[in-house]
């Protein structure tokens, strides 16, 4: 440790989720010189959607056609959501801001205007989402329309069943043709994995094998729709060359984690992050802070042991919940692992989820989190903020309950870009 670096910078991001990609960009196109902490892998479990409030109210379950009108009536009847701190201006802002952060690195996003579009999952179920990966936009279009699609999954390939989907969906999007091919990516391997496919598939030689092994099985439908695997760096030029080869349209999937399209927004962001002079520290976590107030925190980050020291004027904490491992829950209670901030929780471990899994009104740890100020900073138990330069984003904030409300992406990039307007406002550059 004697030898260890130091950087000194104005803003350390701690999480490489959505939350901590979307505010090192925010931070990093406003000139503050940032850098950023976290594992990557979490965001491998993002389906590449952007989900904004696709149910309201959540105890319905009821699907939003309009996300917006959602958000507004939502923060009318649960005024601590971290929507309320934002507005329906800046959290649009924040979306446009990401969109054309990602487009210059091949990752491009439609929407059907202020609404939700429904897009249909492996399972069989329908989804609402508000952004759609342009490389799925295709079947949002087919399932509005109904029409007659093939859907083609991969032999070895798991979690993606083409016969499940066109069961499952019958009714409501009839003619599906489901199709298993075999296209193997190392011999005699009777898995095969998302991502050594669309390693394979970024190929010009190897899209032209698969659209030749396609061609028979489409031919009497207008469309067909593929796994998200359809490359990892040239996903556009894939999906291009197929609909040349093919003639038709052809769409991705999402699929169960690991996922090709969280895949690339991670690799999307951290070209845009490098691109913006931010020093990334991806892999490394954060083991330890020496925190002060109007002084700089020293954060001691490295694998095992500290590796490096970082001072930072402010910290952006985005270091998610129990999977993230920005919350531990044990047998004394919900704990916020980095800074010891108080947890809002269900007091007592038994509250922690009702007796019935799928109760109406969500499991009470599912809206524990971190409570903030109207500055995005998170209060003591006394209810003043923790300290002035240190602000939260994402999934950690208490009061939202993002898997059942259908918000989590959304929610992390609004919320992180509130933070860096607030590190930016304080002044404490
Ligand atoms: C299976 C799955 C499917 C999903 N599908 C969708 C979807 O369809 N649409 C949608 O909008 N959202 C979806 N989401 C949600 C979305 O992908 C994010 O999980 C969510 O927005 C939360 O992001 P986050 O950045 O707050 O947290 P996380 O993604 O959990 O990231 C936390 C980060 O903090 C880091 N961290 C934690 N502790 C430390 C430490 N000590 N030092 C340094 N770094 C640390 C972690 O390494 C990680 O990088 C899905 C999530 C999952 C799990």
């Amino acid at each position: 440790m004697e030898h260890a670096e130091i950087i000194d910078c104005e803003l350390a991001v701690v999480g490489a989720g959505i939350a901590g990609m979307a505010a090192a960009m925010f931070a990093s196109n406003r000139g503050v010189s940032t850098v950023q902490i976290g594992r990557t892998g979490e965001i491998a479990f993002a389906s590449g959607l952007i989900d904004l409030m696709g149910v309201h109210p959540v105890e319905k379950n009821r699907i939003s056609e309009n996300p917006w009108s959602a958000i507004e009536a939502l923060v009318k009847y649960s005024p601590e959501h971290p929507y309320a701190l934002l507005g329906k201006r800046k959290i649009l802002d924040s979306l446009n801001e990401t969109i054309q952060f990602l487009e210059p690195f091949g990752l491009n996003y439609q929407s059907r205007g202020e609404n939700n579009s429904l897009i249909a999952t492996p399972a069989g179920t329908l989804k609402p989402t508000y952004l759609v990966p342009s490389s799925m936009w295709s079947g949002v279009q087919s399932l509005k329309d109904k029409i007659r699609c093939t859907i083609a999954g991969f032999q070895g390939l798991k979690g993606f069943s083409p016969r499940q989907m066109a069961n499952v969906l019958e009714h409501r999007w009839p003619g599906l043709q489901p199709v298993t091919i075999s296209f193997p990516v190392a011999s005699c391997a009777p898995e095969i994995y998302p991502e050594q496919l669309a390693l394979r598939l970024d190929l010009p030689e190897q899209r032209h094998h698969l659209a030749d092994l396609l061609g028979p099985n489409v031919r009497n439908t207008a469309a067909v729709g593929l796994p998200a695997v359809l490359g990892i760096y040239r996903s556009e030029q894939a999906i291009a060359d197929l609909e040349q080869f093919l003639g038709i349209p052809v769409f991705e999937i999402p699929t169960i984690p690991p996922s090709v399209p969280g895949i690339r927004l991670k690799e999307a962001f951290s070209a845009g992050l490098l691109r913006n002079r931010v020093r990334l520290l991806h892999q490394l976590r954060v083991l330890d802070v020496a925190p002060a107030n109007g002084m700089k925190f020293h954060l001691k980050v490295g694998r095992k042991d500290p590796e490096l020291i970082i001072k930072a004027s402010g910290v952006i904490l985005a270091s998610g919940r129990f999977l993230g491992g920005g919350l531990h829950a044990g047998k004394n209670g919900i704990r916020e692992t980095i800074f010891n901030l108080p947890v809002r929780d269900p007091v007592v471990r038994e509250s922690w989820h009702h007796m019935n899994p799928m109760d109406p009104r969500g499991h009470p740890i599912n809206r524990a989190g971190l409570e903030i100020d109207e500055n995005f900073r998170p209060l003591k138990k006394s209810g003043v903020p923790a300290f002035e330069n240190l602000f939260v984003a994402g999934s950690i904030l208490a009061n939202q309950d993002w898997m059942r409300m259908k918000c989590g992406c959304g929610l992390s990039i609004a919320t992180a870009f509130g933070a860096v307007e607030a590190f930016t406002a304080s002044g404490l550059r």
